[in-house]
């Protein structure tokens, strides 16, 4: 007799929830070397502001009696933490975390020509199942990463584990624009714009077929901030961006 298998959401494909993982990397692995490109391209530099609207938020101490360790996951090629580590003048120590060795590999590469190279280190891993001790950050940041891990309740319990109590979480995702005219161009912008531009760059539109569905599928604010509080996370808010385009979920482990 055949078990029923869990199954998740792979854009607007319905996939068991073991494959999903597997489709998820294999769109990175093909967009590494382009992606700070296309995200230029795709948000007209907007993902940039957003990213500094994170990290403002973060507001990372420049000195302090002890260390100040954020992990940044899902961080791909660093460009969180390079923003976390200036903003903290060389003070904060970033590991950024990714289960995708070749948007590690480009990070890597892109750090050695940051201001300060020696504050991060990079480690392949994967957001459900972190390699870290309890309670050995002070801060988790996730930016546009959590709609591509399979089990997000694991990401979740993960991030309150490796947070030290009174520690920070914030997580940058997309959402969906609610103003009438920005909705109907984003949509548009969104189905017509860019698979096409991915193909354009990358050499494929598919893996941007899936980035625009993935946004579809991806729970309303309201309902991700539902789910930070059912973590045990405290004090869960959510900022919208850009007419709801993105938000900025803020919690902390109290
Ligand atoms: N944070 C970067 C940014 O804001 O530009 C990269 C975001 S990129 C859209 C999503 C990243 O999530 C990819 O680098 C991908 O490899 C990573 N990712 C997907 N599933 C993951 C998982 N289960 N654990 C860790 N990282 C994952």
């Amino acid at each position: 007799m055949s078990e029923a298998r869990e199954t998740t959401h792979f854009g607007e494909r319905q996939v068991a929830l073991e494959d999903k993982q597997g489709l998820v990397n294999a769109v990175f692995h093909g967009v590494a070397d382009r992606y700070d490109l296309m995200n230029d391209l795709m948000s007209g530099g907007i993902h940039r502001l957003w990213k500094d609207a994170m990290v403002a938020r973060l507001a990372p101490p420049k000195g302090g009696r002890r260390p100040y360790r954020v992990l940044d996951m899902a961080g791909g090629t660093g460009d969180i933490a390079e923003r976390i580590i200036n903003a903290s003048v060389g003070y904060a120590e970033v590991t950024v975390a990714d289960i995708n060795p070749d948007m590690l590999r480009v990070g890597e590469e892109r750090a050695r020509k940051w201001r300060f190279p020696a504050r991060v280190e990079f480690v392949a891993a994967n957001a459900e199942e972190l390699p870290f001790a309890d309670e050995s950050f002070d801060a988790y940041t996730i930016a546009f990463g959590i709609r591509n891990v399979p089990r997000i309740e694991k990401a979740l319990k993960q991030a309150h584990r490796v947070l030290r109590r009174g520690g920070r979480f914030l997580c940058l995702e997309f959402s969906q624009a609610d103003l009438p005219v920005l909705s109907e161009i984003y949509k548009v912008f969104s189905d017509r714009v860019i698979p096409p531009m991915g193909r354009l760059v990358t050499g494929d539109a598919e893996p941007y077929q899936y980035l625009v569905e993935s946004i579809r599928k991806f729970p309303k604010p309201e309902q991700f901030a539902a789910m930070i509080a059912k973590t045990g996370f405290k004090r869960v808010t959510h900022t919208a961006y850009t007419g709801n385009i993105v938000a900025l979920h803020a919690a902390w482990k109290l």
